[in-house]
């Protein structure tokens, strides 16, 4: 694929304080963009300088939503270099997610080249103190200026880069989770396996309302007998149990996390048993009374893993591990970004240099 590239004649002033980034405020000098058009397929691939864009008041994902998106990140190492995590995973997802919404795939080579071409132009954005990095987020939507409902005809492909800071400033914090038992993001034949803004907007008023009540995440349960948990907001969510990890296993309304793929490889690895199944709330909350409850862990890019240290169902509170972290999940934690910041080697194959 051709890339041409357009420099900027006005760079921003990179962000002093590295500690102060916070995340997604900030943007880098450049984007990738890349155009599809039914009948000539995607064409005009570019790296332009970042800014907005113009669309038609009409675009049908103002409408009807049809948008998909990834998230990863660009990690720099002691000696400088730049390197990314299992980014194909991210781009073979995206490729499920635009299958379910009728967007026109991306064969996986040409958003890998895309990724590399825009971070390389803008390598210098990647934060350099421990613990922060580049958040890159791609994403793919409909711009025909049309009202009817039908999928588009025309696409744009992008790319943009936000400096971000450190998940946990202060070591890992556990957070706390409020099971959702009123309303449902997804259900089994929705589009729960898809990244699509839709299932964000259908999990923002739980949110609002976990918020109100202190809780910083949403646990959802499925969405037919709202029994068996499904993940967080943005995170798989796993279980200690007497020793096992349990996970829920995916089928079609959970998003299929690459942290969760990389934990429960490196749980095999270790030999430590790790299992996919359909796990209640009621079965949970059974293990905490019986004190066999050892830790609870989300899973996602952002944080790589959150312990959980207060989860309420209902009226029962559940603190787990004391409200500290818990020793599998400070070792899933420690051997991750250990990878990813390039500290310990990657037995796994899952580093891919820039
Ligand atoms: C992105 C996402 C995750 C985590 O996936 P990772 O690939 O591990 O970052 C989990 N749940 C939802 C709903 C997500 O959108």
């Amino acid at each position: 694929m051709e890339i041409r590239i357009e420099k900027t004649q006005t760079p921003k002033e990179k962000p002093q304080d590295e500690t102060k980034l916070g995340f997604g405020h900030i943007f880098t000098d450049h984007m990738f963009i890349m155009d599809y058009d039914t009948g000539m397929g995607w064409h005009d691939a570019r790296v332009v300088p970042y800014g907005d864009i113009s669309l038609s008041p009409a675009a049908m994902v103002l409408h009807y939503g049809q948008e998909i998106f990834e998230g990863l990140k660009a990690y720099r190492t002691a000696d400088g270099s730049i390197q990314f995590f299992r980014p194909i995973e991210n781009f073979k997802r995206m490729n499920i997610s635009a299958e379910r919404l009728v967007i026109p795939e991306i064969p996986v080579e040409d958003a890998l080249q895309a990724l590399h071409t825009v971070v390389e132009v803008d390598k210098d954005w990647v934060p350099h103190t421990d613990g922060a990095s580049l958040y890159i987020r791609p994403f793919i939507f409909a711009a025909d200026p049309f009202l009817g409902v039908r999928p588009g005809d025309k696409y744009y492909f992008m790319i943009i880069m936000s400096p971000s800071g450190a998940y946990y400033s202060t070591g890992l914090e556990p957070v706390s989770i409020y099971v959702e038992t009123k309303y449902v993001r997804a259900v089994r034949g929705g589009m729960g396996f898809t990244k699509t803004g839709g299932n964000y907007a259908a999990s923002l008023h739980s949110q609002d309302d976990a918020h109100k009540l202190n809780y910083s995440q949403v646990l959802w349960l499925d969405g037919i007998e709202q029994k068996y948990i499904e993940e967080v907001g943005s995170m798989n969510i796993m279980f200690v149990i007497d020793g096992e990890v349990v996970t829920p296993q995916l089928q079609g309304s959970v998003l299929s996390g690459i942290t969760r793929k990389s934990v429960l490889e490196l749980c095999k690895k270790w030999g430590i048993k790790a299992t996919e199944r359909r796990i209640s709330i009621q079965e949970v909350a059974d293990a905490y009374d019986a004190g066999k409850l050892d830790e609870v862990f989300g899973t996602g890019t952002a944080a790589v893993v959150s312990p959980v240290g207060h989860l309420r169902w209902g009226d029962k509170v559940m603190e787990i591990g004391g409200n500290k972290i818990g020793k599998l999940t400070q070792r899933l934690y420690d051997t991750m970004t250990g990878m990813q910041y390039g500290k310990i080697p990657d037995d796994m194959g899952w580093i891919e240099k820039l």
